[in-house]
C-alpha cells in the first residue's frame, strides 16, 4: 500500500514572516491529520524558519529547485547538501522551471541523480503543453521526460521517488485536468513505463501525484483513483482552509 501524498509548492510567495502566520493556521489543522505524507514547499529563504516550525511534527520540508553540483562557483544557486540540512524533498523539473529557466530533461536528470545522491527525495515534474495535448501527443511527450529524468537512476533507489503529473495547461489556469483524463496518464502511461523500464513490483511502490489546480472541491475526485496517490498542490497550498481540506480528502 502506498501512502497518499500532499506536498504544497508556495512558489515565489510568502515572506518569512507571511510564512509563519501560514504555518500558524495550517498546523492545528494538518497535525490532526493521519496517513498522509504531508510536505510543504517554501521559497528557499522560508525553508529554514519553515522547518523550525515543524519540528516535532510529521510535516517535512521540501525545496522547489536546487542545483546538480555539491558545491561550486555557481552564483545564486542552491547545493544539495545545503539543502539536506532542512529538508527530505525536493521538486525537480517543475513546468515553470522548464519554461522561464532553461531546465531541460538532461538537467532534470541531473538534478534527480543529485537529489538521490545526497538523501533527498525528488518529486519529479513532468506534463504536457497545452499545444502538445492538442496534437495528441501527451503520450509521447510524457514517455520521454520520464525516460530522460530517469535515464540512469538505479531500481534500488526508484522506489522512495515521487513523480507529479503536472499538465502544463492546468497549472495555475483553474482549469484541472478531469479525474479519468489524469488517471489515464498516471496509470496507463507513467506506472505502465515503470513497470517496462524497472519491473512491476517497483512501479507499484512509487507515488504519483496529480498537479494542476487541484482545490478542496475536486481533489476527492483525483484521490477516487487507486494510481493516483494524492497531489502537488500550487495555489491552494496558500490558503490554510483550502489545503487543510485537500489533505484530509487525501486522509479519506
Ligand atoms: C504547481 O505549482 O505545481 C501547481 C500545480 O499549481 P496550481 O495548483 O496552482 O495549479
Amino acid at each position: 500500500m502506498r501512502r497518499p501524498f500532499v506536498a504544497g509548492n508556495w512558489k515565489m510567495f510568502k515572506t518569512v514572516a507571511e510564512a509563519r502566520v501560514l504555518i500558524t493556521e495550517l498546523l492545528p489543522g494538518l497535525t490532526a491529520i493521519q496517513g498522509v505524507e504531508i510536505v510543504l514547499c517554501p521559497p528557499f529563504t522560508s525553508i529554514l524558519p519553515v522547518a523550525a516550525l515543524l519540528e516535532g511534527t510529521a510535516i517535512g520540508v521540501g525545496s522547489q529547485n536546487m542545483h546538480w553540483e555539491a558545491s561550486g562557483a555557481y552564483t545564486g544557486e542552491i547545493a544539495p547538501p545545503m539543502l539536506a540540512e532542512f529538508c527530505k524533498y525536493v521538486i525537480i523539473g517543475h513546468s515553470e522551471r522548464r519554461a522561464y529557466f532553461g531546465e531541460t530533461d538532461a538537467s532534470v536528470n541531473r538534478k534527480v541523480k543529485a537529489a538521490i545522491e545526497h538523501g533527498l527525495v525528488p518529486i519529479m515534474c513532468v506534463g504536457e503543453t497545452l499545444a502538445e495535448n492538442e496534437a495528441g501527443i501527451t503520450n509521447e511527450v510524457v514517455t520521454r521526460q520520464i525516460k530522460e529524468g530517469l535515464n540512469g537512476v538505479e531500481a534500488q533507489f526508484i522506489g522512495s521517488m515521487v513523480i507529479a503529473y503536472e499538465p502544463v495547461w492546468a497549472i495555475g489556469t483553474g482549469r484541472a485536468a478531469t479525474a479519468d483524463g489524469a488517471n489515464a496518464v498516471i496509470a496507463d502511461i507513467i506506472r505502465a513505463l515503470l513497470a517496462q523500464i524497472y519491473g512491476g513490483e517497483k512501479s507499484e511502490l512509487v507515488r504519483i501525484l496529480y498537479g494542476g489546480s487541484v482545490k478542496a472541491s475536486n481533489a476527492v475526485e483525483f484521490f477516487r483513483y487507486a494510481d493516483i496517490d494524492g497531489a502537488l498542490v500550487g495555489g491552494a497550498s496558500l490558503k490554510a482552509s483550502e489545503f487543510i481540506a485537500i489533505v484530509k480528502a487525501a486522509a479519506n
